[in-house]
């Protein structure tokens, strides 16, 4: 049996070990310490512009706190996106508060403005103003930044932005990340750089980092004594793990590079198979192409796609199977337009680690082929 070619797998640089060690000999081996603020600082840097950044444990944490900041609670609405993973979702009803959903657009497959505005509008006449939007770059590539912004300035609604997928992505130039009121990053182990598991929050706020920290270590007031006048949570990212993310990010733009050069390899390679679609980056759109994933023309066709890849030792997966389908979701308020069932019916994710070999793509393009009898 060939060995296993996984969806996204971590991709050490080397450097990760020296940071670790660092915080092993400094005995720095707590959920603060110099390689949590030098992953910060790093963060802060490539990002370019005035963001703050707090490392937490998790990016699901940091949504969790963001929509604590943007002053979500028990009984408010928030809308999210519903082609997305549960963890955009999850947090809005750990605060007791009601996730609407939007369907998605064509070009990006991220929430759709037409659809976004008509849920505002619609969830205002029924009495209640949203209280944020979340809005995420699936895959890697970003949403129609200008346009979501346009309608939240317009109903004064904050954007979270949940760029967990996107880091490294740009959109006019700009880093993802850099979109919302908050945004929030994820290192989890198959994100395009990792520390094993963790995220971070990024404001442009410094009250609103400083708070975040403050939440995340247990909401302890300015006191010798252990004093608590909020509910807060242990939240922040351990030192050592911060020690991978410092390595990560000496090669955050390598990684970026390795992934496109993936969608590069598998669009160019299938361009001639007419089942199979590659949705193209729209202009002012730079995908960092964390996860490389084309359109078949059914769902029957796509299952017998990811059954071949599987049976050749190959992981695949459909995309993201929306929320407003999901046993726990669907009777959440929804505004839908057809895409993301569509999306979801025909799409595939292919293998797509910035460590795969060209012996390993050349694997799962000819098992591709094979089923499209194409050689
Ligand atoms: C991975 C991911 C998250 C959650 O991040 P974790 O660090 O795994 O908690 C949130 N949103 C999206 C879109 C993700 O892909």
């Amino acid at each position: 049996m060939n060995s296993k070619i996984w969806l996204s797998s971590p991709h050490m640089s080397g450097k990760e070990q020296d940071y670790i060690n660092k915080a092993f000999e400094t005995n720095w081996i707590a959920p603060l310490g110099p390689n949590v603020t030098g992953f910060e600082n790093d963060i802060q840097e490539y990002l370019t512009d005035d963001s703050l950044v707090a490392a937490l444990s998790s990016g699901t944490a940091a949504i969790h706190l963001a929509l604590i900041l943007l002053g979500v609670k028990q009984g408010d609405e928030v809308i999210c996106q519903s082609m997305t993973f549960s963890a955009s979702v999850n947090p809005i009803v750990y605060l007791g508060a009601t996730p609407i959903f939007i369907d998605s657009e064509k070009e990006t497959w991220n929430i759709s403005p037409e659809q976004l505005e008509i849920a505002i509008k619609d969830r205002i006449n029924k009495g209640k103003k949203p209280k944020a939007i979340i809005a995420v770059h699936l895959y890697g590539m970003p949403y129609k930044v200008e346009e979501i912004n346009n309608i939240a300035n317009a109903y004064n609604i904050p954007i979270l932005e949940d760029s967990a997928e996107a880091f490294g992505s740009t959109y006019k130039n700009k880093n993802c990340g850099t979109f919302g009121e908050i945004s929030i990053l994820s290192f989890n182990g198959n994100k395009i750089i990792t520390t094993s598991g963790g995220g971070a929050l990024v404001t442009k706020d410094s009250t609103i980092k400083e708070k975040a920290i403050f939440l995340a270590t247990q909401a302890r007031d300015k006191s010798a004594a252990y004093l608590h006048s909020h509910i807060g949570y242990n939240y922040r990212m351990s030192n050592v793990l911060a020690g991978i993310g410092r390595g990560q990010m000496e090669v955050l733009d390598k990684r970026v590079k390795a992934r496109r050069d993936n969608y590069d390899f598998y669009s160019d390679n299938l361009k001639e198979i007419k089942a199979i679609t590659f949705v193209d980056e729209p202009k002012e759109h730079f995908s960092n192409r964390w996860l490389s994933c084309f359109l078949t023309e059914s769902e029957s066709m796509r299952e017998e796609l990811r059954i071949k890849l599987e049976e050749s030792n190959i992981e695949s997966r459909p995309l993201w199977k929306p929320m407003h389908q999901q046993p726990i979701f669907k009777d959440y308020p929804k505004y839908l337009n057809g895409v993301s069932d569509e999306l979801f019916k025909k799409g595939l994710c292919l293998p797509s680690g910035s460590n795969l070999t060209d012996n390993e793509l050349n694997r799962v393009l000819s098992v591709i082929k094979t089923y499209f009898n194409v050689c």
